[in-house]
């Protein structure tokens, strides 16, 4: 595919990259590899934009990924990290910020009785399992098809985000021992989910689910999937952990919890929680993370958990995340779906827009999505013609069919306004594109 517009600076700045770090990123999906092109280097974000090196706007519907809810440079969280700042980076101590921030999280999701703060989503997930396991004494760990819990070894598997942008069946570096204990069951499948505890009964340790997934695109759970997993777990001793870490403060003030009421006994976060920073957290029933080092026997540790600027940018938003703000969310992302659905259907385009409240994906399918398989089958090319006209107009889509688009509480008229500008030749290149 020929690109018509050009990021000389991003360019050279991706081939100095290329020549220190694999692939030039420190994320593989970043490398723009499954839409070719040139990777924007940012180098600010204000609001709903970023600029890139060349001194090109976008209008931002990634918000790195999910983090990013009240728009970029927010002057309140901005704020609070300044004053954080100005008294340390770092104690290797106790302190209050991470106390806030812990009361915090108890206070908006019920479930949670007791909260653990890491410092990326993976170490939350990794520690989940690993306290899981400890609890109830077994090994196995089921999780689906096209869910992502980041780079845990265990949960590579199958996994969604990068690990379906690059169609990786499995990642050389995952022994067979690491990898033996999960049981892999396809989205949205109970029949298979019962027919696993049947064949293992008192070996699964517990069940890890994506609280609604967006790492394979927008698939939210079928009505009664997340009950009856727990219902399941329940019967069986098992634990039910819901991985909240992109859902989690972004899909309502109580995450996907906030949703479905489904409750369950271990939980992860990330993402919104550190306002743009390394912070994220493990939490659940007080009588599972009472097995937790120094009070029980299970280890999990870390440097920079609970660093105080992070918990101070995540106080911050947290705090700046009301009722207000969350409807604030929900409306320009119901508006931009309609905005995208009605273009792609002007151009007679296949497509399905599928969301989970402010969360939302576009599949080049007709048919619903409701698992990896179906996921799979959409036409991905289209997306890779749809994403770079609006990249070419100055609207920044994630760089993969296979992923969650993010608004913020600071996407206004204008910025929506330039979206529906860029659509209709973003949807005549979608339906011109060829395999
Ligand atoms: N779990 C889910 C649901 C995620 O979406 C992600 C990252 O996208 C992770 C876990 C891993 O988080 P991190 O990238 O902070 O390690």
């Amino acid at each position: 595919m020929a690109y018509s517009y050009q990021a000389p600076v991003s360019q050279t700045l991706f081939d100095r990259a290329s020549l220190v770090t694999p692939g030039g990123v420190n994320s593989p999906v970043r490398a723009f590899r499954a839409v070719g092109g040139t990777p924007r280097f940012m180098v600010s974000g204000t609001g709903p934009y970023l600029t890139d090196a060349d001194g090109r706007e976008y209008v931002d519907l990634v918000c790195s990924w999910g983090p990013m809810i009240l728009g970029h440079s927010h002057p309140e969280v901005i704020a609070a990290v300044q004053e954080a700042v100005a008294r340390g980076t770092s104690f290797g101590t106790p302190g209050e910020g991470e106390v806030a921030l812990a009361e915090e999280i108890v206070a908006r999701i019920e479930p949670v009785e007791q909260v653990r703060l890491v410092s990326s989503g993976t170490e939350a997930t990794m520690s989940a399992i690993r306290l899981a396991r400890g609890f109830t004494g077994r090994a196995k760990v089921v999780k689906f098809a096209g869910c992502y819990h980041g780079h845990v070894d265990a949960l590579l598997a199958a996994a969604g985000s990068g690990v379906a942008t690059f169609g990786l069946p499995d990642t050389p570096g995952v022994t067979g021992a690491q990898a033996g204990d999960t049981i892999v069951l396809p989205y949205n499948d109970l029949d298979a989910v019962r027919a696993a505890f049947a064949a293992h009964p008192g070996e699964i340790a517990c069940v890890i689910t994506e609280a609604s997934p967006g790492n394979m695109g927008v698939v939210p759970p079928a009505d009664g999937f997340n009950a009856g997993l727990k219902e399941i777990c329940a019967a069986d001793g098992a634990l039910y952990i819901s991985d909240e870490v992109m859902t989690g403060f972004r899909t309502s003030k109580a995450g996907w919890f906030g949703v479905d009421g489904v409750r369950p006994d271990l939980m992860t976060f990330g993402k919104v929680m550190g306002g743009g920073f390394p912070a994220a957290a493990f939490g659940g029933r007080a009588d599972v993370m009472a097995y937790l080092a120094p009070a029980g026997p299970v280890y999990q540790a870390g440097t920079l958990s609970g660093n105080p600027i992070a918990t101070a940018a995540g106080l911050a938003q947290l705090r700046l995340l009301d009722d207000a703000a969350y409807a604030k969310v929900d409306a320009v992302s119901a508006e931009i779906r309609g905005l995208v659905g009605d273009a792609l259907t002007k151009e007679g385009v296949a497509h399905t827009v599928q969301s989970a409240s402010n969360m939302f994906s576009v599949f080049f399918t007709d048919q619903p999505v409701r698992n990896y398989e179906d996921a799979k089958r959409q036409e991905a090319f289209r997306f890779t013609a749809f994403f770079h006209s609006l990249l070419s107009q100055g609207v920044y889509l994630p760089p993969s069919a296979f992923e969650s688009w993010f608004v913020s509480t600071a996407h206004d008229t204008r910025a929506v306004e330039r979206i529906a500008a860029a659509l209709p030749a973003a949807a005549r290149a979608a339906s011109e594109a060829t395999a």
